[in-house]
């Protein structure tokens, strides 16, 4: 078996998502968005008023925990797979603002992260994943073949954010845009567990100055060059 487990971590809005979609489509293997899982869990809380006032109920977010069910199908129309919460697609819910705003609040209660992380590391058990998100290569799958860190200037993130969310038709500022992923990225490094870090042999890249095509050109080398060595070691 020359499949591998791919884990891409990075600050907000580095274009993790994008990366892994590519990779997972041109190598024939899954992709797995867990920040979707999260944002998923965010829309419930705020959806049975579990945030009100700027205020989350941690305990009553925990005790619903059991009674969450989430899912990804694949849409043959999009080429990924999307997320449902309760047997609902929910996709074009948990990319708002408003979840933006207090997801990573609820990333940060341990027994949150629990769940979502063995229902990720039963996803990719196989191998043959791309998976995204902050602690992918230092949590979720910490013996992955090949581990990728993205980051960016803050101020490139918040544009490309900003430009996806207006042609969506939100209507949000660059400010607003801007001040949640600073915001974001400073609760994810500084939560006592599983804070944003790169793991120890992830392989750094700033895409500040990088166009689309060029970062998947590196990515994909990359990545080639680790199938073909675990296929000459096999
Ligand atoms: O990847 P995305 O920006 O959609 O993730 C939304 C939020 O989910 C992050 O800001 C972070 O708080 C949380 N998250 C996490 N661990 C992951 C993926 C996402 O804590 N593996």
């Amino acid at each position: 078996m020359s499949k591998i487990t791919i884990a891409i971590d990075g600050y907000s809005s580095t274009g993790k998502s994008t990366i892994a979609r590519q990779l997972a489509e041109t190598l024939g293997y899954i992709y797995v968005d867990s920040g979707a899982m999260y944002r998923a869990l965010t829309l419930y809380a705020l959806r049975a008023e579990l945030i009100q006032n700027d205020v989350l109920d941690k305990e009553k977010l925990i005790q619903s925990l059991p009674s969450i069910f989430l899912q990804f199908t694949f849409n043959p129309k999009k080429g990924y797979a999307e997320v449902y919460l309760n047997n609902k697609n929910v996709e074009g819910d948990i990319r708002k603002l408003e979840v933006s705003k207090y997801v990573s609040r609820v990333a940060e209660i341990p027994e949150v992260r629990r769940k979502l992380v063995a229902i990720q590391q039963e996803m990719g058990k196989n191998k043959g994943v791309v998976m995204d998100g902050r602690d992918i290569g230092t949590v979720v799958f910490p013996e992955a073949d090949l581990k990728l860190f993205l980051t960016a200037a803050p101020d490139k993130r918040a544009t490309r954010r900003y430009k996806e969310l207006l042609e969506r038709g939100d209507e949000v500022t660059f400010e607003e845009v801007l001040e949640n992923v600073e915001f974001r990225d400073h609760i994810d490094s500084t939560r006592a567990v599983s804070p944003l870090k790169k793991a120890e042999d992830a392989i750094v890249i700033d895409n500040t100055d990088m166009g689309l095509k060029e970062q998947f050109e590196r990515v994909l080398n990359i990545a080639n060059r680790v199938i073909n060595q675990k296929k000459k070691d096999a």
